[in-house]
């Protein structure tokens, strides 16, 4: 059997015939990962005692003829932002170095009533901040495709250990494109639905108007299978919502299908070879019958900038609670002696940020915590809120006419190691294509569309808002359009 291709729903076949048993599945990634991840880094932390526990119980049951979920014993791996009850939880920070998580995050409540079976926490840039897992706090994962390359971020651990073989599936989480872009680096699928569609209970807030998890997998089927197990209102969760979501398996017919090729997407700053590649997927897919329309969504230019005002003011919010009192690490050891009242008190909070944090969650906290100071507020933050109002308009303007946007999901392939890391502004333009997306609250979806040079390219598709099943069918279409022009 070969782990790396194997998905959720052959894996669930082999188990129902009895061809193979869960705990002989939960032992063939365990020793994969033992074998490997030494050169990959994809993993922070295994549970190798209660994954294989958990996957005895399902075998009980099987052999007592009980039906089982589809998720039933499926090995599953999740990004270490979010909250598995029991277990280590670091979002790859010193600061939350042995965090241990006192509940289950709403998704894993989910996953866990399916039976599903959780064998480790992944690697991350530190709280989700970066693309390349260069900022993890424990040493980075490399791209399993090129290990003198990264694997992308933020969610580069998981989209690392999908690729490997490591797991049949794993969470991440996207804030400006953490899921989409690891793996589209990875040459993987990747999935973020939109806004409020999955519960952020549990998950370690970065920016919370934008964060959402989503699975990163091997197949867009694999994908809807996850969304459909993890989606839902949650009371714990007041953005989360309640809908009738449509039927994925319904067949789409892609002569009706009308597809938004937006033009500020092809310009400066995407490899070539890149956008050969799409234009050709593009073209096949005219070919099959579907309507390509090109559209401007126009005030892409700006996503980037206003991003980067948006997400570190949620950023320096969130992060206060990290003081050295309430979690995790704490510099408490300094003497004490002649310092005036009240003084030895933010000492502990100014050298346990200053130790527990790294230097791009720093650099964040500095730049949000300025955005957010009187004086500065509406020059920064209530203007780019503006912005962000404009932008979600450009997709609610485009649907209008269309189906579905498709792009490249990055300007590049996976860079090498180091290649960005002394110039923040070059790490931060990885995600042009992927930050609009979480400021309109908008699905995508990245897909694996061949390589260029020896390295995975990603495509990626846009969708309506609360349109996430509708955006799964086309991708499910698209992927097979794209496997067929691979093959001849
Ligand atoms: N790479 C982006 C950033 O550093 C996105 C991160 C994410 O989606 N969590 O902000």
């Amino acid at each position: 059997m070969n782990l790396k291709e194997l998905t959720i729903k052959q894996a669930h076949e082999l188990l129902e015939k009895r061809e193979i048993t869960f705990l002989e599945l939960t032992q063939g990634f365990l020793s994969e990962i033992k074998k490997k991840d030494k050169d990959i880094h994809a993993f922070l932390s295994l549970s190798e005692d209660e994954a294989l526990e958990a996957a005895k119980k399902v075998d009980d049951r099987i052999a007592k003829g009980e039906q089982i979920e589809m998720l039933a014993g499926i090995p599953a791996a999740v990004k270490d932002n979010i909250l598995i009850r029991g277990g280590k939880t670091t979002a790859a920070s010193k600061i939350l170095e042995n965090y241990i998580a006192p509940y289950d995050a709403t998704v894993i409540k989910k996953l866990k009533e399916e039976e599903t079976v959780f064998i480790g926490k992944t690697n991350l840039d530190e709280f989700a901040m970066g693309s390349s897992t260069e900022n993890s706090g424990f040493g980075p994962t490399k791209n399993p495709v090129d290990l003198e390359r990264v694997p992308g971020g933020s969610s580069g651990g998981s989209a690392a250990a999908v690729k490997a073989g490591f797991c049949v599936y794993a969470l991440g989480s996207d804030t400006g494109g953490s899921i989409r872009q690891p793996a589209s680096f990875c040459g993987v699928v990747g999935f973020k639905p939109t806004y409020g569609a999955v519960s952020r209970h549990g998950l370690i807030a970065m920016a919370s108007s934008l964060d959402q998890i989503g699975p990163i997998t091997k197949t867009v089927e694999d994908a809807a299978i996850i969304f459909e197990a993890i989606r839902g209102k949650d009371e714990l969760d007041s953005t989360s919502v309640h809908r009738d979501w449509g039927d994925f398996t319904k067949p789409l017919d892609i002569e009706e299908l009308k597809i938004g090729v937006p033009r500020e997407y092809f310009t400066h700053g995407l490899d070539p070879e890149i956008e050969k590649n799409i234009k050709s997927v593009i073209s096949k897919l005219e070919k099959e019958g579907a309507k390509i329309v090109e559209i401007s969504l126009p005030h892409s230019d700006w996503a980037l900038a206003t991003y980067y005002i948006i997400m570190p003011a949620e950023v320096s919010a969130n992060l206060t609670r990290f003081d050295g009192i309430k979690y995790g690490y704490s510099e408490i050891s300094r003497p004490t002696g002649d310092h005036p009242k009240g003084e030895k008190l933010l000492d502990i909070y100014l050298k346990t940020r200053q130790e527990g944090f790294g230097a791009e969650v720093r650099r964040r906290i500095m730049l949000g915590t300025y955005i957010l100071s009187a004086g500065y507020y509406d020059a920064y933050y209530k203007r780019a809120q503006k912005v962000r109002r404009l932008i979600k308009k450009d997709f609610d303007f485009a649907f209008e006419n269309i189906d579905v946007i498709l792009t490249p999901t990055t300007p590049s392939t996976a860079f090498k190691f180091g290649e960005k890391t002394s110039d923040p502004l070059s790490m931060y333009l990885a995600d042009i294509y992927t930050v609009s997306v979480n400021l309109a609250g908008v699905p995508a979806i990245s897909l694996p569309s061949g390589e260029v040079g020896g390295l995975p390219v990603g495509l990626q598709l846009i969708g309506k808002n609360f349109d996430d099943i509708k955006l799964l069918q086309i991708a499910k279409t698209v992927e097979t359009i794209i496997k067929e022009k691979n093959h001849t």
